[in-house]
């Protein structure tokens, strides 16, 4: 823990001073910010439209167990085959079962969280799979041989004239290639592989009780490709994504789509109730949706925590976070970033560790403010914080320091009683590393403004 938390306070350090990194990004949320809040008036009322979506949510949560097995039993109804992980390990294994029986060499990917949560394309790669990323900034990103930089625009730390010097690298496009000139380029590149690949794994944005449906959501059409060209779908869902009824996506989807990117709808939004029928053209012939827990009943079984459940995964509160525009995505070495992320992480498999993600807020707000689902995440952070406080025995120095340190701010004379030298002696010794070498010393003056006030000597 102790090492992780190291980590994430050099690379804010680094990350925070870097001019060329705060450039790129704050063009990139400005451009982001300009779209949502255009996209905001779409809404006839917002606020109303927010309420109904997290009350939506909160009966998912209720309902949580039922809804699922009526998704199961739907899901089965329309010849999807539905799997229950428990851990990232049971879903490697299904999914390595399925490569071996299909022969499967290469796979075509949609955007997917949960995938990276997995890391399934560092599996695939062990089994001697190729696997392709087909969304543009994650084709990007695979490239560069990162990962995610933003859970829904990956790439977003790149600009465009690094992303032309990737390509000119990897395929040797002409130097300073447009924006048009590398899609085009990708686009035909990764045609050719949705062609040969034998298998297509997507996320899910919604599994829908009702009809055993998986609601999709994307802007290039390559989601429609992974799952309707290859003969083998698999479809990873975090549990959480369940929802009642199919009437449900009339809210849900735009509202995704507002705060995702400031569209009224994104541009390609599609329902797989299963596999190809004999009437139907296109479509797998096998289509495999895992229910992925990894952590998410840890979140459920905590009442405080549900609706941190309630996620979407549109980004806003990212974008809206001021520590997340200063420290930028890797910094938090986990899959889930920004608020939302420094809310989960702790819970989830795999980064239970990243509990000191907590404190790395200012808790300013803004993110509850953004969230289209009414997530209360800087009450959550609080309550989180309260917890690793509570369960630790690490923090005695803390506690004792901050006992008195209330205990002479609340009463001026006591403080007033400390002689400004040892004020300051304590600032250049034990609060240096605190107040970091990047700020002005703080001196204390002489005598108190209070005293100061009393003698009226200016
Ligand atoms: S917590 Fe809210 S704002 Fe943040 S990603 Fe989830 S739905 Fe969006």
């Amino acid at each position: 823990m102790e090492n992780k938390a190291k980590i994430f306070q050099a690379k804010s350090e680094k990350v925070a001073f870097d001019r060329d990194h705060r450039r790129i990004l704050t063009y990139n949320i400005g451009q982001y910010d300009k779209a949502v809040t255009k996209g905001k008036h779409f809404f006839y009322d917002l606020n109303n439209a927010r309420e109904q979506a997290s009350k939506i949510k909160d009966y998912c949560l209720q309902e949580f167990e039922q809804l699922l097995v009526r998704f199961e039993r739907n899901a089965r109804g329309n010849g999807c085959e539905v799997e229950w992980a428990s851990g990232a390990d049971d879903v490697l294994k299904i999914i390595g079962k399925i490569i071996a029986s299909e022969d499967v060499r290469t796979v075509v990917k949609m955007k997917s969280m949960v995938s990276e949560e997995l890391e399934i394309n560092c599996f695939l790669e062990k089994n001697s799979v190729e696997a392709f990323e087909t969304d543009l900034g994650e084709f990007i990103v695979q490239l560069a041989g990162e990962k995610p930089y933003h859970i829904l625009t990956p790439a977003m730390h790149k600009s465009k004239e690094s992303v032309a010097e990737l390509f000119n690298q990897k395929f040797g496009l002409e130097p300073g290639s447009k924006p048009e000139v590398i899609t085009g380029f990708v686009r035909s590149f990764l045609r050719e592989k949705f062609m040969s690949a034998q298998m297509g794994i997507t996320g899910a944005n919604f599994l829908i009780a009702e009809t055993g449906s998986v609601g999709l959501t994307e802007n290039e059409g390559n989601g429609m490709l992974t799952f309707s060209w290859p003969k083998t779908l698999i479809v990873i869902a975090g549990i959480e994504k369940v929802i009642p009824e199919l009437v449900d996506l009339d809210l849900f989807w735009p509202l995704l789509a507002v705060h995702g990117t400031g569209q009224h709808v994104t541009a390609y939004n599609s329902i797989l109730s299963g596999p190809r029928k004999e009437t139907e053209g296109d479509g797998p012939d096998r289509m495999v949706i895992i229910l992925f827990d990894g952590g998410r009943t840890r979140l459920f079984q905590d009442l405080e925590m549900h609706p941190a459940l309630k996620c979407i995964r549109c980004g806003a509160c990212l974008n809206a976070c001021p520590i997340y525009k200063n420290i930028g995505g890797y910094t938090y070495q986990t899959t889930y970033t920004g608020p939302i992320g420094s809310v989960i992480s702790m819970y989830m498999d795999g980064t239970a560790d990243m509990g000191f993600l907590n404190f790395a807020s200012s808790l300013c707000g803004k993110c509850t403010d953004v969230c289209p689902v009414k997530i209360p995440l800087h009450k959550l952070l609080l309550i989180n914080r309260h917890k690793i406080v509570e369960s630790s025995d690490s923090l005695g120095v803390e506690r004792f320091f901050f006992r008195n340190y209330k205990k002479y701010m609340l009463k001026r004379r006591r403080l007033e009683r400390i002689n400004p030298k040892w004020k300051n002696k304590a600032m250049t010794t034990i609060g240096a590393k605190v107040w970091g070498p990047r700020r002005d010393p703080l001196v204390f003056a002489k005598e108190s403004f209070h005293k100061t006030w009393k003698k009226k000597e200016f």
